[in-house]
C-alpha cells in the first residue's frame, strides 16, 4: 500500500510543478500583452479577452494546484483516498481517474447538489 503512494505521490509532484510552470507561463504572456504599447480598440478587446481566457485558466491551476497539495497532505496524515466528508473510503477507480479526489462519489454529488 505504502508503496502505492509512494508512486501517487509522485505523479501528484509531477503534476503540481506542471501546473505551476504553466500558470507561470499564463503570466508572462499576460504581461506580453500588456506591453503592447497602445493597441486600438479593436486590439485592445481581443486583448482583454486574451487576459479573461487566460485569467481563468490560471485560476483553474491554482484549484488544481491547491487540491493536489491537499491531496499531499492527506498522503502524509495517512488519510487519502478518504472521503473527507463522511470518512468512508473512495473507490479505487475513481482516485485512479481523479487522484486528488477529496469526497467520495456519493458525497461529490451531494456537494454539487447544494451548489458547494
Ligand atoms: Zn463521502
Amino acid at each position: 500500500m505504502s508503496e502505492g503512494f509512494a508512486q501517487i505521490k509522485e505523479q501528484l509532484f509531477k503534476e503540481r510543478h506542471e501546473l505551476l510552470q504553466e500558470v507561470s507561463n499564463s503570466y508572462e504572456v499576460c504581461r506580453d500583452l500588456g506591453q503592447d504599447g497602445v493597441p486600438d480598440i479593436g486590439d485592445m478587446s481581443s486583448v482583454a479577452y486574451s487576459r479573461d481566457v487566460l485569467f481563468n485558466v490560471s485560476e483553474t491551476q491554482r484549484q488544481r494546484i491547491n487540491d493536489i497539495d491537499v491531496a499531499l497532505q492527506q498522503i502524509e496524515k495517512g488519510e487519502y483516498g478518504i472521503c473527507m466528508s463522511c470518512g468512508e473510503g473512495i473507490s479505487p477507480r475513481r482516485m485512479e481517474v481523479r487522484p486528488f479526489s477529496r469526497y467520495c462519489i456519493e458525497c461529490k454529488t451531494d456537494i454539487e447538489k447544494l451548489g458547494a
